[in-house]
């Protein structure tokens, strides 16, 4: 039997160039260094708030995605038959320093009543346990080659996808066989950092608004109102920073949520003050740019299939990229096995 392909990343990139690959029969190997699958699709529980809203969970990373690629679409249509998605909103405000401006019409954006997360994990859970290996809670730091074959962590591949920030995936690419692989990554664009600030309140105290994207604020670009994202209606708030006050608060996340909580006031103007907050740190939340080809690819010692992808490509960045991006190179590895 031919070696599993390694797949390091079980973001949605790579759960979706997992399945790509075990759609056509080839077996894999997850590595992520996370204790569950989502990456970027990331939630957190709320825990001693002192409100009744503990253990609820909350999106921290995307806020939604949409679906435009009729793939990505369908995928999505089957997740929502099965309750993991819902259909959030197409009017998110727009809203500046002196308040909320007014709705602004656009496409659906699509969230999950249990978080992002758990729409990675669906599709973790509907690859065939024969075919897949989880290794949760590993960090891959090297690839090497030997014996003709691709070597992670000690054990032995016949091709592999980085499925990751391209930050992250060129610190295990050191190695002088890698620079093929290098290559791929060598024109890549400015990774930018967010804070996503959380904050609980004991009742929703601010008018109506499914989200409010921030114009021309130094501090914040985005709030979500994570309550009607998730359709429980309950009344916590999620605010993006920008991300030079992310960069100026990288090391000590929580010293920004004074600034970021006076710059969510100013626009939501919330009748009551949060009883608990939190922030989350993004160091690579996103590319600057993506580039239109779906992924890129490059032979290492002479045979060996080692393939990039994520929401650095397919256009980018965003998560409906980032799965087209996993998907394509799945098909593509499989291909050229
Ligand atoms: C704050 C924020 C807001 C966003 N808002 C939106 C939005 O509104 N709409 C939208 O469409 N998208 C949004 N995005 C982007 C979206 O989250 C990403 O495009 C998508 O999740 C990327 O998926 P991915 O699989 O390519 O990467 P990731 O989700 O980053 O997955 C990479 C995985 O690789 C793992 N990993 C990294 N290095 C290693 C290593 N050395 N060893 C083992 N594992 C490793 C990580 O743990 C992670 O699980 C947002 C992201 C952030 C952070």
């Amino acid at each position: 039997m031919s070696l599993p392909v390694a797949i390091v990343g079980g973001g949605i990139s790579g759960i979706a160039c997992a399945a790509a690959l075990i759609s056509r029969d080839v077996p894999v190997t997850i590595f992520d260094r996370g204790y569950r699958v989502g990456g970027r699709l990331a939630t957190q529980t709320l825990r001693d708030t002192g409100t009744s809203w503990d253990g609820r969970v909350v999106d921290v990373g995307a806020s939604y995605f949409t679906a435009h690629n009729d793939q990505f679409r369908a995928v999505v249509d089957l997740l929502e038959e099965q309750g993991v998605l819902r259909q959030w909103t197409d009017t998110i405000h727009v809203g500046d320093a002196t308040g909320i401006i007014g709705p602004k019409l656009g496409p659906m954006r699509f969230a999950a009543p249990a978080g992002l997360q758990s729409m990675v994990q669906a599709l973790a859970d509907q690859l065939p346990d024969e075919l897949v290996t989880f290794q949760h809670q590993v960090d891959v730091s090297d690839i090497d080659v030997s014996a003709g074959a691709l070597v992670i962590r000690g054990e032995q591949f016949g091709a592999a996808a980085l499925c990751a920030p391209d930050p992250q995936l060129l610190t295990m690419l050191d190695r002088p066989v890698m620079q093929p692989v290098r290559e791929l990554l060598a024109d890549s664009s400015m990774w930018e950092p967010v804070l996503a600030l959380i904050t609980v309140y004991n009742e929703v105290c601010w008018p109506e608004f499914d989200g409010i994207f921030v114009n021309d604020d130094a501090v914040i670009t985005f709030i979500a109102n994570d309550g009607s994202r998730r359709g429980d209606a309950s009344p916590v708030l999620v605010t993006h920073s920008t991300a030079p006050v992310a960069a100026a608060h990288l090391t000590a996340p929580l010293t920004a949520a004074p600034v970021m909580m006076a710059a969510l006031a100013e626009v939501v103007k919330p009748a009551c003050m949060p009883q608990w907050f939190n922030v989350k740190r993004w160091t690579y939340a996103r590319p600057l740019t993506g580039r239109s080809e779906p992924f890129g690819i490059a032979m290492v010692a002479n045979a060996l299939s080692v393939g990039v992808a994520g929401d650095s490509w397919a256009g980018g960045p965003r998560t409906e990229a980032a799965w087209v991006s996993g998907s394509e190179l799945g098909r593509a590895l499989a291909l050229l096995r």
